[in-house]
């Protein structure tokens, strides 16, 4: 059994945090260190550590993510200018919580998709 993180108590409500959206699959709320002026996570409401423990079974629900990127940047209001969505995986990818997530990231230009480092 793949070990809980904090996103875990998040989206059963056990620690306090404001929910964008939540439904029978997937839940939404700001990230605690936003990178930019819009900065949300779209987290499963079933625990996956990392995308290389997703299976066939999850794809309605990684579908779900998307639609609801998609619904969050409107309502955000940053649809028309643009957005980026990310998924980090594993330690090469910069991965901090093991329960997969996507960040959905506008409001302003978001600059090259990778740095050079
Ligand atoms: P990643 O590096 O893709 O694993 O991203 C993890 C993200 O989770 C980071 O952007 C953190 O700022 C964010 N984060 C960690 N703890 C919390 C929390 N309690 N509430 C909201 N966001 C969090």
């Amino acid at each position: 059994m793949a070990e809980e993180t904090i996103f875990s108590k998040i989206i059963r409500k056990e620690i306090p945090t404001p929910l964008l959206y939540q439904d029978e699959l997937v839940t939404a709320f700001r990230d605690i260190a936003p990178r930019v002026s819009t900065h949300i996570l779209i987290v499963p409401n079933k625990l996956i550590p990392t995308i290389n423990d997703v299976e066939q079974e999850d794809e309605l629900t990684l579908g779900r993510m998307i639609t609801v990127a998609k619904k969050l940047a409107k309502e955000e209001g940053i649809s028309q200018d643009g957005y980026r969505l990310i998924i980090n995986c594993n330690e090469h990818g910069g991965q901090e919580v093991f329960h997969i997530h996507m960040h959905l990231l506008g409001g302003q230009h978001l600059g090259p998709m990778i740095s050079k480092t």
